[in-house]
């Protein structure tokens, strides 16, 4: 019954023909593209070229002959489309937690007179950690956190905060923040917005120009399938451009940087956000993987995921898992991003008994099993498969083993 359901909806599927495009190894069903994307197959033909061509052949002409040097533009404007970005606004470098650091310290000093940095309490860890070691650089008079739950940050938006800083999709529930709304709120009150998006990139519709936002940050390796540790992308909003400043002011960023000069000018627009050389084989490798966005419309992966999340819930229901597990994640498809979070005492075993039967997901502590949905290249059919191994686990207790109690370094 399930079964054909699924089959049904494969075959409705409009974007189930670029699944060809990824490389998804035989026996297994991926439900953690949301930590990081399979390898897409012109990526892996691009790792080969820059390494044995560009690299070994051509050695340093390069930069010029295969355009290395603009790989950091060129990759934020593929990036610029999925986030809602006109051209000239998103750059790609670096990491998530070294973008923060750029974006805020920069955003804090057009804030003149506020030193307050409002977030959220269950933000990713990185996030709040940033905010931290600012305030240990510059002074709490200088910089402060300020950490409120969720469900109140409409509450704390007053005229003391200078910056809010807010991860648009929870890593743990999935929750789905309101961008437009907020940032509106915020700006009636003068508070500058940084959006996260790690998990909303590639994900579902993201509308930073709409929105107002000033600053985003975000990264490749989740949803946009760039490899891992790909490097993270930063935005700034063009009216920002002149005014904005980051403190890493490195050669990159400076307006002629072959010039050799020792004074540091920095280059007009989004591009004064680097700060040395770029990592070349990645950001080959991800503008390959980037490409493929061009092909997509983000509504219909939007469906899809939202399809996705409703129909795995039905399958947990059918294989009568649904009082095992409780989900953390919101009840309404369209208050979350594109997981589901479910609480179970044995969350980890059961991760790792589950990899062992071929469903990759993932465990985020203490107790949650998150599972990713990826329309890219995960089917309705292999979402029924996967709930049903889980049921046999479950069942059988085979998670109660002793090897799936050992926690590995990287969970
Ligand atoms: C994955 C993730 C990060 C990762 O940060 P890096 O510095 O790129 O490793 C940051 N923020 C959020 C919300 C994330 O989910």
């Amino acid at each position: 019954m399930m079964l054909s359901i699924a089959q049904n909806l494969d075959e409705q599927d409009i974007l189930a023909p670029l699944r060809e495009q990824f490389y998804i190894p035989a026996n297994t069903i991926y439900l953690d593209g949301n930590s990081l994307g399979p390898l897409p197959v012109a990526a892996k033909e691009r790792a080969i070229d820059v390494v044995n061509q560009q690299w070994g052949d051509d050695l340093i002409t390069s930069w010029n002959k295969h355009a290395w040097i603009d790989l950091p533009r060129q990759c934020g404007e593929l990036i610029a489309p999925v986030i809602g970005a006109a051209p000239g606004q998103v750059i790609c470098c670096d990491s998530i937690s070294v973008n923060l650091f750029k974006v805020l310290s920069g955003a804090l000093r057009m804030q003149a007179g506020r030193n307050k940095v409002l977030t959220t309490a269950d933000n990713f860890p990185t996030d709040i950690y940033v905010i931290e070691g600012l305030k240990q650089q510059l002074g709490e008079a200088n910089c402060e956190l300020v950490l409120c739950e969720e469900s109140d940050i409409e509450a704390q938006l007053d005229e003391s905060i200078a910056i809010l800083l807010l991860t648009q999709v929870n890593f743990r529930s999935g929750r789905l923040l309101d961008m437009q709304r907020i940032t509106e709120l915020a700006h009636a009150r003068g508070i500058l917005v940084v959006w996260d998006l790690a998990h909303s990139a590639g994900a579902l519709p993201v509308k930073l120009d709409d929105c107002k936002v000033d600053f985003a940050v975000g990264c490749t390796y989740k949803y946009l399938n760039g490899g891992p540790g790909a490097p993270a992308f930063i935005y700034v909003a063009e009216r920002h451009q002149s005014a904005f400043q980051q403190p890493l002011s490195g050669w990159m960023g400076h307006a002629t940087p072959f010039s050799f000069d020792s004074a540091y000018t920095p280059v007009a627009g989004v591009k004064q956000n680097l700060s040395g050389t770029p990592a070349v084989i990645a950001m080959s490798v991800l503008e390959a993987a980037l490409k493929l966005w061009s092909n997509v419309d983000m509504l219909q992966v939007r469906q899809k995921s939202m399809a996705m999340g409703e129909f795995f819930l039905e399958c947990l229901k059918a294989c009568g898992l649904d009082e095992d597990f409780t989900c953390v994640s919101p009840d309404a498809a369209t208050e979350r991003g594109s997981q589901l979070a479910f609480q179970h005492e044995h969350a980890y075993a059961i991760c790792q008994a589950w990899i062992d039967a071929g469903v990759i997901a993932d465990f985020r502590a203490p107790d949650l099993l998150r599972i990713g949905f990826t329309p890219l290249y995960i089917s309705f059919e292999e979402l029924w498969l996967a709930a049903e191994k889980l049921q046999k686990i479950v069942s059988e207790q085979t998670y109660l083993a002793p090897k799936y109690q050992q926690k590995l370094a990287v969970t």
